[in-house]
Formats: C-alpha cells, structure tokens, sequence
C-alpha cells in the first residue's frame, strides 16, 4: 500500500511538472480540491471528451446532445430532491479534529471483508499449489463463510441506517466495528450529521432582494427540463437520449485524492428515454456498452468491475458503478442508473406542465422511463493517466518515465525533430509539421540531445517521433519511433499521414464499439 502511495504521489507531481493538472490558485497557496488542467492536460481532457461525445451521438442515431446552462431556476432543485436530500452524513474525529464522511468510513470497512477473504484465497493457493480448486474453497471454506456472514449482516444493518437517514445507527456502526481515524488512531468520535453539498449564491438585485439559486450538483436536470423540447423539436421519438457534458459542482466534504474528488468538476452525462417496463432490458444494454466503452480504450480489462448497488436511491430500480482500479483501490468512475420516471414526474409536478410523451405506436401517453449513465471527466482522466504512468529501467542503466496513454487520447500525437540544427534539416522538419499539423497535434523541437528529445515526448505521452536526418534530403524517408516499444523504422514522409491516422484517430476506438 505504502508503495501505491508512493507511485500516486509520483503521478500527482509528474502530471504538474509535464503541464497536465495545477492547484488552482497556486501562487495564494491554492484552493482546495480545485483543480486547472494545464496545456496538455486539456488536450487529454477533450480527446477524452470527444470519444465520449462521438461514441454516443454519432454511434447512435436517436442520441442527440444539449448543453444547457449551470445556473437553473431553483425549484427545479426541490423537484428532483437535491434541497432536502443531496446530503452527505460527516463525522468529525475529536483528536485529529478531521471531517470523514461517515458512510465512507463504513464502506471502506466492508472493503476490508473483501481484502480478508482474498487473502485467505491467496493463502489457500499458495498452500495446495496447482492443484487448488479456487471456486470449491470460496464455496466451501468455513473462515470464508464466516467473513461473507459478517459482511451480509453489516451490508444490510448500514444499508437500513442510510435508508432510514438514521444518523444515531450510522455512528453506532462505527463505534461497534471499532473504526479509528486514520490520523489519530483514536474512536473518539463526534455525533453524525447531514451537510447539503450544493453551492448556493444569488443572482441578480431586486429591491425586495436577490433570487438565491445554486450551481448545478450535476447536469441531468438540465436534460430533463429540456426533454419536451429536444423531442418536439428533434422530432424524437422513443427510445432516445440526450447527451450533455458540462461542469457540475459540489461542496464535498472530504476532498482527497487529487482530482478524484473535487469541488467543480466536469460530467458526461446521457438520459436515455424508454417505454416503462423496458427500462431493465436497456439497463443491462447501457451497462454492457459503457463498459465496452472504457476497455475499447485497452487499459486492462482486468482493471474494471461493477459495482451493483445493494442500497438504491428511492427513485431508482437498478443501479450500478463501474469500478477502475486507482492506484488507492477500487474506485468509481460511472454510474449507471435505472431512475424509473421519477424525475420527469417530478418536474411535471413542480412546474405543473404536462411533461408526457405520446407514443404514436401504442396509441397512448406516459411518462417516459430513464436510464441515465454518468461520468466523471475528471476520474476519467485520472484513471488514463494512472494506468498509464510508467517508470522503465532501460538497458545501459537509463531511466525512462513513460505514458502508455491510448494514441487517440495523447495531448500531442506526433513530434518532428531534425537531427541536428544545420544542413536544411530544421527546413525539412518544419516542412513536414506544416503538412501534419491540419489534422494531427504536432510538436517541432530541435533543442537538446535527441535521447532528452525523446524522453521529453515519452513524458507526455506522445505516440510518435519523426526524426529527420541527412538520409532524408536525399530519399525523403524519416525514421518514426514508437513510444512503447521504443522500435524505430524508416518510412517515406508520404506515408507518414496515414501511419498517424490509423493508429490516432477517435475512430479507431469508435469502431471497436461496434
Ligand atoms: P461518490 O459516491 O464517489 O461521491 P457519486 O455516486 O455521488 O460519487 P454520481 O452522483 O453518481 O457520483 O456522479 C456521477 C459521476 O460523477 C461519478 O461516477 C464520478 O465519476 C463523477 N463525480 C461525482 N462527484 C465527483 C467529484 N466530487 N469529483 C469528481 N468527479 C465526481
């Protein structure tokens, strides 16, 4: 564990030393858990964005975007719950006099269970050697049934806690499973209380005062709002989905882990509009392609789970997170939520608008149902970064830290160098960079040794490097290096474009969606 630290604190430096991800504010000593994406960071975040984008509204036919604004009118926050109930439980320790979300103590508790009964699993196979039978001990060994007992019985006495909104149960449980503050190791606990998370400010000033009205704790609200519009005017007929990405903000309580969690962060949210009594046949559909989507991308399959939630919020009828594998566990970066037609429902109330949609083919109104998948940009980026991040021992004792990150995500896709500063051969480079650069994001740089040029372009993450040399006046090839296998062949500057293309382009992960 203390060595994933150690790789996460290197990451968290590295991404602020290659430009991807400030403090804000930095220089008055930064404002916490917010966050600035630097020159290359916000190449990575769009490249990110546009996959995300593409493989919803150009993959599918009745999937249309909006992009509605931050500020909406408050009531719309009473409709769908978020004044009354978008709260978290915190817990103060009295020694440490550190905040923790107390649900969060108590999840982290049951993924303790969980570690348990691996390493009674990684005990076992150790023991028996090739001949272990992993699904009869999980199935059979006693030590494992008694940890799952135990799990069950605290899954469901927190779950009832949380449901019950029952505060007093909450802090019992952490008192009863002995859970101490990281920091002081003490259980000296305060009572639990609810925080709403939702910034509030005022807008405009009117003699009998100014309208209070909060930023957007995420971006749904402005797709249901806008349903009626988007389908009479989309002439959209169900089932459909709105797509939007924009930011969303929130008062969190604990902000930790970097760009994990934060205050002001970006979401890519869709609300896919079905007939009611469909809506598990799409659940299970979006969950398998949003899924898909994130391996496309071929980090690791075995980097990804599901989550499915034991605990569903009132209005949902299945729910479940895709998990990625942080360097600090298993983490959410998606949820994946069937929210029945709560929302639209709700809305329909509050504003007192019919909010119904007529289906020409069954003759007859409803509300429609909804399947929403939501994503984090920002956890997105981090889990890309964090898998990529490498540090290489090469041969001849060189070191190299490299990003293996997917080519059509890199900031900067290639870079042209001339071998040396003379001879023509900056004139050549710069030739070949103003033929690339209409489609490709494309580096000129000829300072410093070639090794540091290559190194620098590894650090980032850049997929190519065309070096330019004297061979190149006279035959008009180049040598290209591949960053991961560090390979470098001779090709002709005329086939260089499709090269890039091929391997770059959205499209390439867009088709493998298919
Ligand atoms: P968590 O349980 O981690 O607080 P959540 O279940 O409240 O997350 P949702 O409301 O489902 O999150 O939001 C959808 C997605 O938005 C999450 O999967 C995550 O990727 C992203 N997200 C939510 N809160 C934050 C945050 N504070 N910082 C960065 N991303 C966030």
């Amino acid at each position: 564990m203390a060595q994933q630290d150690d790789v996460f604190k290197k990451i968290v430096s590295h991404a602020k030393e290659y430009g991807f991800v400030f403090p804000s504010s930095e220089i008055y000593d930064g404002l916490s858990a917010v966050y600035d994406y630097g020159q290359n960071g916000v190449e990575l975040k769009n490249n990110i964005k546009r996959y995300w984008w593409d493989a919803m509204t150009l993959l599918h036919e009745n999937i249309v975007g909006i992009d509605s604004a931050i500020f909406m009118h408050p009531t719309i926050w009473k409709a769908s719950g978020h004044v009354d109930a978008f709260n978290d439980p915190l817990i103060d320790n009295r020694d440490s006099k550190k905040r923790y979300r107390a649900d969060v103590l108590i999840e982290e508790d049951l993924a303790k269970l969980d570690d348990k009964v691996e390493k009674e699993v990684a005990k076992a196979r150790k023991r028996f050697g090739e001949t272990f039978d992993e699904a009869l001990f999980r199935e059979t060994n006693p030590r494992i049934a008694q940890i799952l007992a135990e799990k069950t019985e605290l899954t469901e006495r927190f779950a009832k806690a949380m449901n019950d909104n029952n505060l007093e149960e909450l802090r019992q449980i952490i008192i009863d499973r002995e859970i101490v503050c990281p920091i002081s190791g003490t259980r000296n606990w305060t009572e639990v209380r609810q925080f709403n998370l939702m910034f509030k400010t005022e807008m405009g000033s009117t003699a009998d005062g100014a309208m209070g009205v909060y930023l957007r704790p995420e971006t749904a609200q402005g797709i249901f709002v806008n349903f009626l519009n988007v389908q009479k005017t989309g002439r959209m007929r169900i089932p459909f989905g709105i797509a939007q990405i924009g930011k969303a903000f929130r008062n969190e309580i604990v902000a930790r882990q970097f760009i994990f969690r934060m205050r002001e962060f970006e979401q890519m949210e869709m609300q896919f509009f079905v007939r009611p009594g469909e809506e598990l046949t799409w659940f299970q559909t979006w969950k398998e392609f949003r899924l898909k989507w994130h391996k496309a991308l071929g980090l690791g399959d075995e980097k990804y789970r599901y989550h499915d939630h034991e605990k569903l919020a009132h209005y949902a009828n299945a729910a479940t997170d895709i998990e990625f594998q942080m360097p600090f566990g298993f983490k959410e970066v998606e949820g994946i939520h069937s929210r029945t037609n709560f929302d639209l429902s709700q809305h329909e109330k509050f504003s007192g608008k019919n909010i119904k949609y007529f289906d020409p083919e069954l003759n007859e109104s409803y509300t429609p149902y909804v399947i929403e998948t939501s994503i984090g940009v920002d956890r997105m980026f981090l889990s890309v970064l964090c898998s990529s991040y490498e540090e290489q021992q090469l041969e001849g004792g060189e070191k190299r830290v490299v990003l293996h990150l997917p080519a059509p995500l890199a900031p900067v896709k290639c870079a042209v160098m001339p071998l040396v500063k003379k001879d023509g051969l900056p004139e050549k480079a710069r030739e070949i960079v103003n033929e690339l650069k209409f489609d490709f994001s494309t580096h000129y740089d000829e300072k410093d040794s070639i090794g540091k040029r290559y190194r620098r372009q590894d650090a980032i993450g850049t997929p190519f490097c065309i070096t330019v040399d004297h061979q190149t006046l006279e035959d008009n090839t180049v040598t290209l290096r591949h960053r991961d296998s560090m390979e470098q062949s001779r090709v002709n500057i005329d086939d260089l474009h499709k090269l890039i293309h091929d391997s770059v382009s959205i499209n390439s992960l867009l088709r493998k969606l298919k």
